[in-house]
């Protein structure tokens, strides 16, 4: 077959300003990073606490090398759980104050596996119009019905429940901080609304995972849900600075998933190193609540300077913050401008986000300045 398509549809994508390519990174995740040869500030990746290159836990991972060895050798099931992923699902566990913790390869992985396992042909699930592609992918293979209310709109999401019909199970799933708009979850509403509704409540704590709570395990915890939450997913590739992700909830469930998700049982083992690198992170998180606080103080600092500068930065209240602009080509000539200032900041245009909504997507690490936030303000206002 001649597929001169796959050209035709690059020069569409070119021609409409959603072309993407990558960039390589010569220097570790900081939170100044080397790009194409220059020193810029880093004001877009999820390395929320600064911990992608802590030292504590790259010595964590080298020791566990030295000791496990590096890779895992099969899948959990044939014989590929090592003491490092017992010891973090048990650590997780305790974190989360759930009675069981099960490990994943990577948050996609987790999302597709979880609810592919949970719901079937004969099964409902309601999902925020903005959650994460993983979960619309988990969805999808699940095969079960799929309705997807207003982004973080109660009323709409109780319409969806009430005029359902009959399916066997419920599902109602959530992002519990939007990655893309950095704004929270109602949880208390969605769980009153699953009890009414007779629904199952899976979250996905991915960016509010180290960022959020008293301890810092995420929006769950903040809002005294624990007990509340079915399934409560997330991952160490954000705040905890590694890789991997986990679901923590009931010893049942993680039993059923390890008997019934595809994305576990028919993938190698985590590397123990990266188990042990996560487990020295939930120890670094639970402990310095200073940098905790330092991220969401950063946040605050720059969104109040955006908005008395008067951009738009939707209901983020996390240290993602988005600032739209009217064109994909627009939000890249943002980008390519601050590049120029020393400044990275990606443009994410759709599909990743809805048609009519580019923008940059500002994250904030614990690690910056109030100089660095100072510059970005000054530079993004010269636009
Ligand atoms: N869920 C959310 C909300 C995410 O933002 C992401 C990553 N962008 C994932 C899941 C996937 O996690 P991972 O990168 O570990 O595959």
């Amino acid at each position: 077959m001649n597929i001169s398509f796959l050209e035709k549809d690059l020069e569409e994508l070119k021609a409409s300003g959603l072309y993407r390519s990558l960039k390589e990174v010569g220097s570790s995740q900081s939170r100044e990073i080397i790009l194409n040869g220059k020193r810029v500030l880093n004001f877009c990746s999820n390395n929320y606490l600064g911990l992608a290159d802590d030292e504590r836990i790259k010595q964590a991972a080298i020791k566990s090398i030295q000791e496990d060895g590096f890779g895992s050798g099969a899948s959990r099931l044939v014989c590929g759980t090592m003491r490092a992923h017992t010891k973090l699902e048990e650590k997780l566990a305790h974190f989360k104050k759930t009675q069981a913790a099960l490990l994943f390869s990577s948050g996609y992985m987790a999302n597709t596996g979880i609810i592919s396992a949970l719901v079937g042909r004969e099964d409902v699930v309601f999902s925020d119009k903005l959650n994460h592609a993983s979960i619309v992918d988990g969805i999808i293979l699940s095969r079960a019905k799929f309705f997807r209310y207003a982004h973080n709109d109660m009323q709409s999401l109780e319409r969806a429940l009430k005029g359902a019909g009959n399916f066997k199970k419920r599902l109602i799933v959530t992002d519990t901080v939007f990655s893309m708009d950095g704004d929270r979850a109602n949880l208390p509403e969605i769980v009153h609304l699953a009890r009414r509704y007779e629904a199952m409540v899976m979250v996905d704590e991915a960016h509010a995972f180290g960022v959020l709570g008293e301890n810092g395990s995420g929006l769950v915890e903040q809002e005294g849900l624990g007990g509340k939450i079915d399934v409560q997913m997330g991952t160490f590739s954000k705040a905890a600075g590694c890789f991997g992700a986990y679901v923590c909830g009931s010893k049942i469930l993680c039993e059923y998933l390890i008997n019934h998700s595809r994305s576990f049982i028919y993938t190698t083992a985590l590397p123990p190193s990266l188990a042990s690198a996560a487990s020295v992170a939930i120890d670094i998180i639970e402990q310095d609540k200073l940098r905790r606080q330092k991220v969401l103080d950063n946040a605050q600092y720059l969104r109040d300077g955006l908005k008395r500068k008067g951009f738009d930065t939707l209901e983020s209240t996390t240290p993602i913050i988005p600032i739209v602009f009217k064109t994909p080509q627009k939000a890249l000539e943002a980008s390519q401008y601050l590049f120029q200032q020393g400044i990275f900041v990606q443009a994410i245009r759709p599909p990743t986000v809805p048609v009519n909504t580019a923008r940059l997507r500002v994250t904030v690490m614990a690690t910056h300045t109030r100089e660095d936030l100072d510059l970005f303000l000054d530079r993004i206002c010269r636009i």
